[in-house]
């Protein structure tokens, strides 16, 4: 294992235990321990506040959680895992018989040995999540059963975590990821783990072009909330990634931004072909993550996710199967390798303006049409230069990237890149 894999494998150690939910101590403790590696700002913001169409919940805390049967067996325990408990559920201290008990257990119906996970955040509810064996125990456990659910619901405050990093450019690239989910380790764990290395690289990095705004938020209500207090900088942000489930054991893929041509979408996929790795590709889709949120009207921010076993695919997902046998370090080092070329391809787009709008540029006039001599290499015209310099005359508008230039002229974006720069010292492209 690599240093940086021994790295990340000790952050998935300490975080994976941790009770995470839309707010409370785990939250904070996950984000005070993501600051070691990068300098990240803490925001609380308090229950209550209201955020669009949303109002911030109260803030939840757990300290333990048991059902007993007569004889004070723990027959369910939290502190086994924290998946037993349904996020949010309302304490809870008294004896059930079996049958009100029952309406208030969940198991997975297809893995016996899973603890699904379950979530009520805003109908005030309590449950209890296990194996379908430990359901059977309770179930022959008799009609004196002490449920107990030591947790709070009260007013207090939901963590956000924000990395602004600076470049050249004031072109921001938002990159969010959920950090709401308890002991689960491909859905969210390893997306803010590799969010939380793929920040380090950036800010390490010695000579940015874009600026970053990374966000380490619980999932929709954190987006929302943070969409809310900082809505001119999101509606100029550029594009997006959301980070999640990228430590699986299956295949590589990515969900596309709302508008498939985007370079955000064309970028993936050339840092997957530069890796050599095969992929899926997910159309965007109107449910899943925060790209909700992003993607919304108001927004409208092109964001794309890259993923390995993505949520809703692989049977493991929101259950307690997804641990830390699932998804290693090995396996998250090779997501945020894709993440790095990411990087690199995006950090090489240039946005060229061509001077000449008005009408097609008169191409002999500058000596670059074949017939009088040839662009580049005179003696060795290819069409493809004439093709380059014509789609480079029409689509640098000042707003249009190479490489979507390169994408739609099917040429290689290094080559449109030599192009415009050649373009550029003739004075007829300048560089934004
Ligand atoms: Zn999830």
């Amino acid at each position: 294992m690599s240093e940086l894999e021994q790295k990340i494998a000790s952050y998935l150690d300490r975080l994976f235990p941790l009770c995470r939910s839309l707010t409370g101590a785990g939250n904070r403790e996950t984000l005070e321990i993501l600051q070691e590696l990068i300098p990240l700002k803490i925001i609380e913001v308090p229950s209550g506040t209201e955020v669009y169409d949303w109002t911030v919940p109260l803030e939840w805390n757990i300290n333990d959680a048991w059902v007993s049967d007569g004889a004070g067996n723990r027959l369910i325990d939290f502190k086994d895992n924290n998946l037993h408990v349904m996020s949010y559920s309302t304490p809870v201290d008294k004896i059930c018989d079996w049958e009100e008990l029952q309406s208030h257990l969940y198991t997975h119906e297809l893995l016996p040995d899973a603890i699904p996970y379950r979530t009520s955040y805003y109908e005030r509810d309590w449950a209890f999540c296990c194996t379908q064996e430990q359901y059977q125990n309770l179930r022959k456990a008799g009609d004196a059963l002490h449920v107990h659910i030591d947790a709070t619901l009260e007013p207090g405050s939901m963590s956000l975590g924000e990395l602004l990093l600076p470049g050249k450019s004031e072109k921001e690239i938002l990159i969010s990821c959920y950090i709401c989910h308890p002991s689960m380790a491909n859905d969210s764990l390893s997306g803010v783990i590799l969010t939380a290395f793929l920040a380090r690289h950036l800010a390490a990095l010695p000579d940015r072009r874009y600026s970053y705004r990374i966000i380490f938020v619980p999932e929709t209500i954190g987006a929302i909330t943070y969409c809310h207090f900082n809505e001119t900088s999101m509606k100029a942000i550029d594009f997006g990634l959301v980070v999640t489930t990228v430590g699986g054991t299956g295949k590589f893929g990515y969900k596309q931004s709302y508008d498939a041509g985007h370079s955000v979408n064309i970028l993936i996929e050339k840092a997957f072909q530069e890796a050599g790795v095969e992929f899926i590709t997910y159309p965007f889709d109107i449910h899943g993550s925060d790209e909700r949120q992003y993607s919304s009207i108001g927004f409208r921010i092109n964001t794309a996710t890259i993923t390995k076993d993505k949520y809703y695919e692989y049977p493991y997902y929101h259950n307690s199967l997804d641990n830390l046998t699932f998804v290693n370090a090995s396996q998250l080092k090779t997501a945020l390798d894709i993440y790095v070329l990411l990087i690199k391809n995006i950090e090489n787009l240039r946005y060229f303006k061509n001077l000449k709008p008005n009408c097609e540029v008169m191409l002999s006039r500058h000596n670059l049409y074949p017939k009088t001599g040839g662009l580049i290499n005179p003696n060795n015209f290819e069409m493809k230069e004439l093709d380059a310099l014509l789609w480079i005359l029409h689509l640098s508008d000042g707003y249009t990237d190479t490489q979507t230039i390169a994408k739609r002229a099917d040429i290689s974006h290094e080559y449109i890149l030599k192009i415009s720069v050649f373009l550029e010292q003739k004075n007829i492209l300048k560089r934004i």
